[in-house]
């Protein structure tokens, strides 16, 4: 049963979707045996919403969080070099603003799947903490459009998850 309390003009629609998606051309790569998949990118506060996937063992990135960042794994394990515990399957994850970790997936593992919620920045720093690169939703965003275009989704197959 739909309510019938009327909705004010101008609000964004809302995204509902399988998170998992069924066709892996959804995954966009972003390093080798790395991908993620969009679910909400936001162009007025700079925050997306995407799932990471990794597929092999290792050091994944060394990063620097400009803004607070909520994960929360599906499938898998992780951790940071940094710190002494294991995000787990069904973990949550609140990693403060200020902090440089390094993304690791630990030996016994092939594949993990995170839900992230990230606002400003990734900066992806070298062993001295020196900035190499950086992702936002914008580069976010103009991967997707590369890479559906190029997989016959369509450049703006991207557009559902923009807001
Ligand atoms: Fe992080």
């Amino acid at each position: 049963m739909t309510s019938q309390i009327p909705i004010s003009a101008g609000v964004p629609a809302e995204i509902a979707v399988q998170a998992m998606p069924d066709d892996d051309r959804l995954w966009v790569p972003q390093a080798p045996d790395v991908w993620f998949r969009p679910l909400m990118l936001n162009t007025i506060t700079g925050q997306w919403c995407n799932l990471l996937k990794v597929t092999r063992a290792g050091i994944v990135s060394r990063h620097r969080h400009p803004s607070a960042v909520f994960g929360y794994v599906i499938k898998g394990r992780w951790q940071y070099d940094e710190h002494d515990w294991v995000a787990e399957t069904g973990s949550f994850v609140y990693e403060p603003p200020g902090e440089i970790h390094t993304l690791r997936v630990p030996e016994n593992t092939t594949e993990m799947v995170t839900f992230f919620n990230i606002s400003g920045a990734m900066i992806y720093v070298d062993d001295e903490g020196n900035q190499i690169g950086y992702e936002d939703t914008f580069t976010k965003i103009q991967l997707c459009r590369d890479h559906y275009a190029a997989n016959g989704l369509g450049a703006d197959y991207v557009d559902q998850f923009i807001r």
